[in-house]
């Protein structure tokens, strides 16, 4: 599971510009979607092939005066209680501050581990003035300039020594084998206890305890019509003796590690409610973390055919960024559609894993540049020679040529709709980078 840490920091110290050093999106596609709402205080970041999540509690920051300030406690907290390390910021240029001093005293009293962030510290490296800091009794500072990128590479080599990152294996044969891991997300009261629930029971899952989990998730192992699935944790599963039920409990550090974690997602959303910004939060950053997705709208016995209506005209807009995804009509306490979720689940695994030789990409490189070469820019015009597969769960496919930074969004969509249609690709994103030789 990849290791959560959260940055915190009064306000102004920098957290929100070390959060996107931290962050900085590794997949250009995204981008290319509008109508994408990012949520700016979750974000996945990478070091080498380390992977983590980072939280920014900066965004809970107070503007007034009002109950907001509590609320930012609560939610500082939380993220806390919830983070495996602590990136604690303070501002070289400002220095110590009594709120400087109140935070680090209730970081010592929660007891995580605990790195100490000196930022603002461009060219400041050897400077007397980072001293000040070890009166706060957080270890060594770590100078680091959030703004110029200066040290964020050793303060985060600091943070992942402790943790044990196992070997990916993704690209690996025996993808049929391997139980698919699914994951069911959605905000409160979508239904998602009500499905696990109704699945559970239906399918007289066998449980079996999973060695080596690392932490206290819970995993469920199942089987149906012989596929093996392993259901992740999202709805705060609890384990009653040999069985398993699902409580009321939404952490979104939780969903964000189970998405993390999955190979697909299954996203409720809630007819009733139409599409809310935290669907819309979360199906970002379903689409950020490149798993398998598949919609599943629940309780669609709730409404009549008028907001039926609406409902899928607002998907399709507020969610078009996911647009490669199935979208299912279910009612999860009149057990309807159910059968097609899984269908939709399995045809969303297979296209993670879908395998894409060499000599195929290339073809249908060329077929597509054939069809439609893409455009000049300026003196240069974007030779594209081959094609590769470069991962899985999302599939990668890496394009070699020559000048290929001139190749538009508009023609890497046209190449991805191209492959996506021969490959059959359905609820999976997939990636196209571009590695020119020149
Ligand atoms: P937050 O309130 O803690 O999230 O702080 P922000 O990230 O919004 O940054 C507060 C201010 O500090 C902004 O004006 C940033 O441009 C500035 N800042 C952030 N990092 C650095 C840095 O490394 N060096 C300098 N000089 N300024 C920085
Ligand atoms: P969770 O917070 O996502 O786990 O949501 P729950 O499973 O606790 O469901 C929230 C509420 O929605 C409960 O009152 C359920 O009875 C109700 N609910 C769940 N599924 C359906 C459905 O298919 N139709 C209708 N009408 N209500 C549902």
């Amino acid at each position: 599971m990849k290791p959560v840490i959260a940055v915190v920091g009064r306000p102004n110290v920098g957290k929100s510009t070390l959060f996107n050093r931290m962050t900085k999106t590794r997949d250009a596609i995204v981008a290319d979607f509008s109508g994408l709402t990012r949520d700016r205080h979750y974000g996945d970041g990478r070091l080498g092939d380390r992977e983590f999540i980072v939280v920014d509690t900066g965004g809970f920051e107070p503007d007034s005066t009002t109950g907001i300030v509590k609320e930012m406690a609560k939610q500082t907290r939380q993220a806390v209680a919830e983070a495996d390390a602590v990136v604690f910021v303070v501002d070289v240029r400002a220095g110590l501050s009594a709120q400087d001093h109140d935070i680090s005293r209730y970081l010592r009293s929660v007891n995580k581990r605990v790195f100490l962030a000196v930022n603002k510290a461009e060219g400041m490296s050897e400077s007397p003035l980072l001293g000040e800091f070890y009166e706060l009794g957080m270890g060594e500072p770590h100078p680091i300039s959030a703004a110029h990128g200066q040290g964020i590479r050793s303060l985060l080599d600091a943070v992942l020594a402790d943790f044990d990152f196992g070997d990916e294996d993704e690209l690996a044969d025996d993808v049929e084998d391997k139980p698919i891991r699914l994951a069911v997300a959605g905000r409160p009261n979508v239904g998602k206890s009500t499905l696990i629930n109704t699945w559970l029971g239906e399918e007289r899952l066998v449980a079996f305890d999973m060695p080596g989990t690392t932490r206290d998730a819970i995993t469920v192992p199942f089987e149906r019509h012989g596929q093996k699935f392993q259901l992740i944790d999202t709805a705060g599963l609890r384990r009653k003796g040999k069985v398993f039920e699902a409580i009321e409990k939404f952490s979104v550090v939780k969903t964000l590690q189970a998405i993390a974690d999955a190979n697909v997602v299954l996203l409720l959303l809630d007819a009733t409610q139409g599409v809310s910004e935290q669907d819309a939060h979360i199906a970002g950053y379903v689409l950020e973390s490149g798993r398998a997705v598949v919609l599943a709208v629940n309780k669609w016995d709730a409404i009549d055919d008028y907001q039926r209506e609406t409902l899928e005209r607002s998907i399709a807009q507020r969610l078009a960024f996911l647009k490669f995804a199935p979208v299912l009509r279910i009612s999860a306490i009149r057990r309807q559609g159910l059968g097609p979720v899984w269908q939709s689940i399995a045809d969303a695994h297979a296209s993670a894993f879908r395998k894409m030789s060499t000599p195929v990409l290339t073809r249908l490189l060329h077929e597509a540049v054939e069809a439609q070469a893409p455009k000049r820019a300026g003196a240069f015009r974007p030779k594209l020679r081959y094609a590769h597969q470069g991962g899985m769960n999302p599939p990668v496919i890496v394009i070699h040529g020559n000048s290929l930074e001139h190749v538009s969004s508009v023609y890497k969509r046209y190449l991805e709709g191209r492959f996506r249609e021969h490959f059959k690709l359905t609820g999976t994103p997939l990636r196209i980078e571009m590695k020119s030789s020149q």
